[in-house]
């Protein structure tokens, strides 16, 4: 009955629910999750230990500040303790990000297509989302994102590399298209597989932040530190922006047991970073037994390949399913496909192979 509903905000109306990678059926034909961009290899024994010896004070509350976490990353990045935020996933991070800076009346611009969280929380902070569609070849078009601020842009989120396509901004352009950026507006390189990156050419977005006061980025330890099921994501910007990020925090957003396991990661960074090397080298065997199969595959700086579909799309992903991966469809456009573990990828190859 209306006269007993709570007043919703009318911004919320319409705005879609988070879809999740779908899960791998346990013990079902589809075993192989690749819809989600996760790391396929299970947590090291080190990392293990430092959540389990976390969960017997489970009963108390976290530290709220991340100290410990907090001390690692200032020293891990050489940035001040003030120029840091922690939050719940980097998706939460960038949902504060907006909350602070951003409202009814004012414009978030990205590129599009581009991770999906984008459109999702401007919407809930009530301000308008400009998305600038990336070029023929996927890639970010950033003179059209820079033609496309107004006085009106309070954030440009910059996808580096971009979910789903896997394509990079190379540091040239970059650095043109932030000279085009007001110092009132804040731009977000969003750098969840920062890790995966091989080209060179592609800046390090905490060299940027150094040098711009309106620059600020985004990392996790979702992908390449493999604690997605943790919810662990962290900012470097300049004070005022980290100070905002602070204020914004879910109270208590980020468990003991996250705080540890990253600062445990963090100090296990070589092995992680070997598994990282292990899954760039199966992410090129992938793209070239798909480019040799005939497939026009943008070239992938994260892990996952982004396989364009058009109609087929749906289908495709069903046939994968039928052969046991699943994979992430976005019907009418194409598949993101996660590098997995070998046999995944040759499963989802064989699928490919079959369909061109
Ligand atoms: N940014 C991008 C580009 C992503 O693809 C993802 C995860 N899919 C995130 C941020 C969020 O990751 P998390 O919240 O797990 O840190």
């Amino acid at each position: 009955m209306s006269e007993t509903n709570p007043k919703l905000r009318a911004e919320l109306e319409g705005i879609p629910t988070y879809k999740p990678g779908k899960p791998a059926a346990a013990g079902g034909p589809a075993a192989y999750k690749l819809s989600s961009n996760e790391n396929p290899y299970p947590p090291l024994p080190g990392v293990l230990e430092s959540v389990t010896a976390a969960a017997e004070s489970f009963n108390r509350y976290p530290d709220m500040a991340c100290t410990g976490l907090m001390n690692e990353l200032s020293d891990r990045f050489g940035v001040p303790l003030s120029h840091l935020a922690t939050g719940t996933g980097s998706v939460g991070v960038a949902q504060q990000l907006i909350q602070a800076t951003a409202g009814p009346g004012d414009e978030v611009v990205y590129a599009w297509r581009s991770f999906e969280a984008y459109p999702i929380i401007t919407q809930i902070s009530g301000a308008t989302s400009v998305r600038v569609p990336l070029t023929p070849g996927d890639v970010h078009d950033l003179d059209a994102m820079a033609a496309a601020i107004t006085d009106r842009t309070r954030l440009v989120f910059v996808c580096n590399p971009n979910n789903p396509t896997g394509t990079v901004v190379r540091r040239e352009e970059l650095e043109r298209f932030l000279d085009r950026v007001p110092a009132d507006c804040l731009v977000v390189l969003d750098e969840a597989y920062r890790e995966f990156i091989r080209d060179p050419e592609v800046p390090d977005g905490v060299e940027l932040y150094r040098e711009r006061p309106n620059v600020c980025v985004l990392r996790t330890f979702s992908k390449a530190y493999g604690l997605a099921g943790l919810r662990v994501g962290f900012a470097i910007a300049h004070e005022p922006v980290a100070a905002a990020l602070r204020k914004t925090a879910v109270p208590f957003g980020v468990s003991q047991l996250a705080q540890e396991a990253a600062i445990a990661s963090l100090r296990a960074e070589d092995e992680l970073l070997g598994r990282v090397g292990s899954l760039v080298c199966e992410r090129t065997r992938v793209s070239d037994a798909l480019r040799a199969q005939g497939w026009t595959v943008p070239e992938s700086q994260a892990n996952f390949v982004w396989l364009r579909l058009g109609e087929r799309t749906v289908d495709f992903a069903a046939a994968c399913e039928q052969a046991g991966v699943v994979v992430r469809p976005f019907a009418g456009e194409g598949v993101r496909v996660t590098i997995g573990e070998a046999e995944a990828n040759d499963i989802f190859l064989k699928v490919t192979e079959a369909f061109h």
